[in-house]
Formats: C-alpha cells, structure tokens, sequence
C-alpha cells in the first residue's frame, strides 16, 4: 500500500524527565558538543540523561562531522561523498566538554568517513583515549562504523581504552540490500564485531536491529543466533521510524508485547542483556544496563 501507517499509541506517549535531566542539559549550554540524543530529539533523553535508578546518566556525542560518505535508506544524516576535514581539537575538546558534565557513560558514534585513508579510526579512537585521561571513570562506548570490514581500524579502536565495542547490524540478513548502503552488508558487520573481541578479549560486543522492516520471526531468529555464535554479548531491539518521505516506510508497527517476546528470547539465549521496545535506540539506557547487568 501506498499509504503510510499510523501511529500506534505506544509510540504516542509523552516520557516523564529524570532528575539528573535539567542540570545535564544546563550544562550542555554553551558547549560545542553534538549530542544525538538532541539532536535526533530522541524520545528518550529523560531516561538516559536522567541516569534512572543506579544514577547513571547516558548521552550520545557524534563525533568527525555530520556529513556521512554512505546514504542509507533508514537514516537521516547528510550524505556528501567529500564531507569537511576533521576538526583536530575534536578530540581534546570532546573530553573537556565531558568532563563539565555529570555522565557515567558516554557513547561515542560518528558518521562514516570513506574518504579518510584510515577512514577516521585513529580519530575515533584519540578521542577514547582523551575521554579517558580527563574523565578516568567514565564507561565509554563506541558505536563504529564498519570501516569496511578493515582490521587495522577495528584495531584501532578496540585498543583505544573502551569498555564496549558497539557495531550495528541494523537489521536481518535478508534485508541489508533494501535498507543499508551497498558497502555495508551483514558478514561484514558480525566480522567487525569479531575482530573487536580477537584484538581485545575483554571488550564487550553490541548490536542494534530496528524492526518493522518487513522481517519474518525466522528471520530475527536466525539474526540472532548468529550474533551469539559469532560472541555478540548485548543486544537491542527497536522500531524503525521513517525519518522523511525519501526514506524507507515502516512495513509494521511491532507491538510492544512482540518487543517484550524479543527480550525474553534474548535472555534465554544468553545475552548479557536484550534491551527491547518501540522506542529503544542503541544507547538506549547503555549506562544503566552495562551496570546492572555487565558489571554485577
Ligand atoms: Fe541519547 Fe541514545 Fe538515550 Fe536517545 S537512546 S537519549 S540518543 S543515549
Ligand atoms: Fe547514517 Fe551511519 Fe548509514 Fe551514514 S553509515 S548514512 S550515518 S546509518
């Protein structure tokens, strides 16, 4: 059908602002810092900012521009096949500005950089190691791109001092042609992921699968088994939104019990911990969930 669905109520609902929320965002003020968590005007900027119940405050910094060389069909960002140099003091600045701030976690993403030779890998991973020295207790995640499948990036990064190694596969096998750019493909990314954990065994692996992309339960199933053969230890399932009108439509709106359904198969299957539900991102709550459920 040519129409585009509604919205269902789940995904209507307003969320309540944590605490720690306000002083976060006052903070922010004045700071050069991209958050994704504002910028995408993620829904769930209360929760992960607020830190929840062990107070531990979540946010996400896109780091080497927003200007992207890949143009996927489910993500809004810029698409420039010669995007701005890298800012040099990025890094250093990207650490300062943390430090300035009341976070425990900070996932660290970027926008992939095809035209760099090391496609921004020692970059990413300076910024890591800047975090770290102004900021020594702070859990840092990264969220990579796949540097096409190079294991001298991945390297790069799983050497930088992070705590976990995030790389998403976005969505099942069968659908990677519709929904990512043709550079990116699944073996790809479940190799980036293994590669992490050969060059540093003690990282932690996650990945991130929207739904609604017009997946089968075999499908999601077979995605994951794969990631758990293939070492993955955390997982996240949540609905695909349709950012514009040029981008892919929702093929279905999975109901809230399905994303529950998800998250037990998950638990079963041995992932450290399955965060699932309509409105979970990546980072979603990645502070409070490394917490309760990695370091206990
Ligand atoms: Fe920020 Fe990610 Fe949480 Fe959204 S889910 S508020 S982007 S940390
Ligand atoms: Fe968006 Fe990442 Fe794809 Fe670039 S590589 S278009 S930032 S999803």
């Amino acid at each position: 059908s040519r129409e585009r669905l509604r919205l269902p109520p789940w995904l209507k609902t307003q969320i309540p602002m944590g605490k720690n929320y306000a002083k976060l965002k006052d903070s922010l003020k004045g700071l050069k810092l991209n958050t994704v968590c504002e910028e995408a005007k993620c829904p769930n900027i209360g929760e992960c900012w607020g830190g929840g119940e062990n107070q531990t405050a979540t946010a996400t910094i896109m780091i080497m521009g927003d200007q992207c060389t890949r143009g996927c069909r489910f993500c809004s960002v810029k698409t420039n096949k010669a995007p701005p140099a890298l800012d040099p003091m990025e890094p250093v600045n990207t650490a300062k500005a943390i430090s300035d701030w009341n976070l425990h976690y900070v996932v660290l993403t970027s926008v992939d950089r095809d035209d760099l030779s090391d496609q921004g890998s020692n970059h990413f991973a300076q910024t890591v190691r800047e975090i770290k020295k102004f900021n020594p207790d702070i859990y840092v995640e990264c969220l990579t791109p796949d540097f096409r499948g190079e294991e001298k990036c991945v390297e790069t990064i799983a050497m930088s001092g992070l705590n976990v190694f995030a790389h998403n596969v976005e969505t099942v096998e069968r659908l990677q042609w519709l929904v990512r750019d043709p550079r990116a493909n699944y073996k790809q990314s479940l190799d980036v992921l293994v590669n992490a954990k050969k060059f540093n065994p003690k990282l932690i692996t996650k990945t991130s699968i929207m739904l609604g992309l017009g997946e089968t339960d075999e499908d999601v199933m077979k995605t994951m088994e794969d990631l758990r053969q293939n070492g993955v230890d955390c997982l996240t399932f949540g609905q695909y939104m349709q950012p514009t009108k040029r981008h892919l439509k929702v093929t279905e709106f999975v109901t809230p019990e399905k994303f529950q359904h998800w998250k037990e198969v998950g638990d079963k299957m041995g992932f450290l911990y399955t965060a699932s539900g309509p409105l979970v991102r990546s980072s979603y709550k990645a502070g409070e969930f490394f917490i309760t459920n990695v370091l206990n």
